[in-house]
């Protein structure tokens, strides 16, 4: 099923999972995805290495499995950087074999170690070769907080504007922690005329070392009331959990009741995050 036809008839709840590092771990991914599924969400995303990684096979065989053995929808990302379209051709063909309808099109990080072979500049360059190749479900990523490679929110709205004319039915956020972050950037895209569904990204932040990697990494800021909650309990791991969980399982309550047109929960693998956000969540959806 496409996902875009989701949105017109509900909220949408989704989940992201990675890919297990190992070769032989994709079985013990299981515990993960049993909590998971067990609240029925409408697909589950797959994570893709920008670097074009040998992992990045597992991700359309974890995707495999999620829609044969678990009957959920499977969204697969893909980037584009350190693609040509030839290997691009490939990916779709191996999607249509697979009977995988859906794909998150990104352009990937940038990596001075990693060449990029230019045919794919942007993620909306991607979005337009699916959409003119293919009969893909397609989705794109935004950020409440613009894109760390964005000098002005106007701009990076133009360019969300040219990534969504070129094709993409939904858009999935960056994740935030401030719930009104969120809705000033979603005002502002249908200011802008940028229409599709869009998914709120939460991520339960449950140590010091984490939420520190995640703001270096994609620019997210820290609020207050979070950073007194992180210097109260750095040093109690299971006090840090607990009130991270709640403070996630809070920003999805406000989330809903505002009407949002979908959530995406970034659980990192972790069945006890699983199992703890399911249960925080499993009355409201
Ligand atoms: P783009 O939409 O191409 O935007 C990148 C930058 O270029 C932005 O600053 C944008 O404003 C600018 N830009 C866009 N178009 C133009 C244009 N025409 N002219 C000038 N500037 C332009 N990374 C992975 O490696 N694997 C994953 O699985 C993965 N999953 C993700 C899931 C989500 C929900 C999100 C939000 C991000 C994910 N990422 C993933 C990270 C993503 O690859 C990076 O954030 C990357 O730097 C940008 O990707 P994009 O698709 O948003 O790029």
């Amino acid at each position: 099923m496409k996902i875009k036809e989701i949105y017109e008839k509900k909220q949408v709840l989704s989940f992201e999972i990675f890919p297990p590092k190992r070769d032989n771990a994709l079985k013990n991914i299981d515990e993960t995805l049993e909590v998971l599924c067990s609240l029925n969400p409408d697909f589950i995303s797959v994570t893709f290495g920008a670097g074009g990684s040998s992992n990045n096979n597992q991700t359309i065989e974890l995707a495999k499995k999620i829609k044969n053995d678990y009957h959920i929808e499977p969204l697969v990302h893909l980037t584009c950087l350190t693609y040509d379209k030839d290997e691009i051709d490939n990916f779709i063909y191996e999607l249509k074999e697979s009977g995988i309808e859906n794909v998150l099109a990104l352009r990937g990080d940038r990596n001075p170690d990693i060449k990029e072979k230019k045919e794919f500049l942007y993620a909306s360059d991607l979005t337009s070769y699916l959409k003119s190749k293919s009969e893909l479900c397609v989705a794109g990523a935004c950020y409440p907080e613009c894109h760390p490679e964005s000098t002005d929110r106007i701009g990076e709205l133009k360019n969300l504007k040219k990534k969504v004319e070129s094709g993409s039915d939904f858009l999935i956020t960056q994740l935030f922690l401030e719930n009104n972050l969120f809705y000033s950037f979603y005002e502002d895209t249908r200011i802008a005329g940028i229409n599709p569904p869009i998914s709120a990204g939460i991520m339960p932040v449950i140590n010091k070392s984490q939420i520190e990697r995640m703001i270096s990494l994609c620019g997210a800021s820290l609020p207050e009331k979070f950073r007194k909650i992180i210097n109260k309990y750095e040093h109690n791991k299971e006090a840090l959990f607990d009130a991270g969980m709640s403070y996630a399982i809070g920003q999805v309550i406000d989330l809903l009741a505002n009407e949002v047109d979908g959530i995406h929960l970034y659980t990192m693998n972790n069945p006890k995050v699983a199992k703890k956000l399911c249960d925080g969540i499993k009355s409201l959806i």
